[in-house]
C-alpha cells in the first residue's frame, strides 16, 4: 500500500522517542532513508540504531535542537548532506515544556514554548523548501510536509497548557497559508493531530491517572505511538494522498471530534 515510499528521504524532528520514533520506524519498515533527529544522542542510540537498520530502509541519527532557527537550518543541511536531498519533512518535535497558568507566564516561559512548537516548525520548513520543491521536480510527483498538530489545539489544552495549546492551533493555522502559496511548487501540507498518546509527554501522571483519564475517552484509554505512525505514511505517499493537502488528520481515540 505504501510501496511508493521506498527510497523516499524523511527527515523527522524530535524523534528519538515516543511518536516521532514510532514514525521513523514505520517509514524504516517501508524502504524509506530517515533522519532520526533529537537534541542529543539518546543513551540507546546504538541499538535503537542496530534494530532499525535491520528493518527495509536506512536510518541516521542527526543531532539538533530545532527550536532555534539555526539549529532548524544546520538540521536540514546535515540530513541534505547525508541523504542528497529532501522528499518528506514531519514537524513533530514539540511539548509543553512546563505547565504555567497564565500569571505565571514570563517572556522566557513564552519563548520557550512557542520557539519549540511554532518556531520549529516553520523554520524547518522553510530551510526545506527549496529541496522539497527540488524533489517534486524531479519526481513530477508531489513532497510532502507533515506538522504535528494536538487536540490541544482545538480545545486550549489543560492546566497550564494554554500557550501549548495556542501554539498548536497556530501550527493547525499556518500551513493553510503555505498550501495557498506553494502548492505550485509541488509540495502538500497536511497536519496529524493527536489526541492523548502514551508517551514521555505524561510522565507527570502515574498509571492509575492515565487509566482514569483514558477512560474518559471513547476509546478507553491512550493512544500508542504505533497507532499514530500510519497516518504519517499515508500523508508521506504521493500513491495515497496526492490530491490531499491542508487537512488534519485527527487521531484521538474519539477523545475530540472537530
Ligand atoms: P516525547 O516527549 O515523547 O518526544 C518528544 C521528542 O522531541 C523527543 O525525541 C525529544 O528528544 C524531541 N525534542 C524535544 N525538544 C527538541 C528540540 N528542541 N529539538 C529537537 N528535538 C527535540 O513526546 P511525544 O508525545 O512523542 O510528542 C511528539 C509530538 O506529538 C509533539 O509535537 C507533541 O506536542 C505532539 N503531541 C503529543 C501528544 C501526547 O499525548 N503524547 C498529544 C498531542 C500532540
Amino acid at each position: 500500500m505504501f510501496g511508493d515510499l521506498k527510497g523516499k528521504r524523511v527527515l523527522v524532528t524530535g524523534s528519538t522517542q515516543g511518536i516521532g520514533l514510532a514514525a521513523v520506524e514505520a517509514f524504516a519498515r517501508h524502504g524509506a532513508l530517515v533522519g532520526m533527529n533529537g537534541r542529543k544522542a539518546p543513551a540507546d542510540l546504538d541499538s535503537t540504531l542496530a534494530r532499525l537498520n535491520a528493518l527495509d530502509g536506512e536510518v541516521a541519527f542527526l543531532s539538533g535542537d530545532v527550536s532555534s532557527s539555526e539549529g532548524a537550518k544546520r538540521l536540514v543541511e546535515d540530513f541534505v548532506a547525508r541523504f542528497g536531498g529532501i522528499d518528506v519533512v514531519i514537524n513533530n518535535a514539540g511539548g509543553l515544556v512546563a505547565r504555567k497558568p497564565l500569571e505565571e507566564i514570563d517572556d522566557e516561559f513564552f519563548d520557550a514554548v512557542t520557539d519549540l512548537n511554532a518556531r520549529s516548525a516553520l523554520m524547518v520548513t522553510k530551510y526545506a523548501l527549496p529541496h522539497l520543491k527540488e524533489s517534486a521536480t524531479q519526481s513530477g510527483t508531489t513532497a510532502s510536509v507533515i506538522l504535528v498538530g494536538s487536540v490541544a489545539g482545538y480545545t486550549g489544552g489543560g492546566p497550564g497548557a494554554g500557550l501549548y495549546g495556542a501554539a498548536k492551533a497556530w501550527l493547525h493555522n499556518i500551513q493553510k497559508n503555505w498550501v495557498n502559496f506553494h502548492t505550485k511548487d509541488g509540495i502538500r501540507f497536511n497536519t496529524v493531530s493527536p489526541g492523548t498518546f502514551d508517551t514521555a509527554f505524561h510522565a507527570d501522571k502515574d498509571t492509575d491517572t492515565k487509566a482514569r483519564i483514558g477512560a474518559g475517552f471513547p476509546m478507553g484509554r491512550f493512544g500508542k505511538p504505533e497507532e499514530c505512525a500510519p497516518t504519517f505514511l499515508f500523508f508521506a505517499s504521493h500513491a495515497c494522498s496526492g490530491y490531499i493537502t491542508g487537512q488534519i488528520l485527527d487521531v484521538n481515540g474519539g477523545q475530540y471530534m472537530p
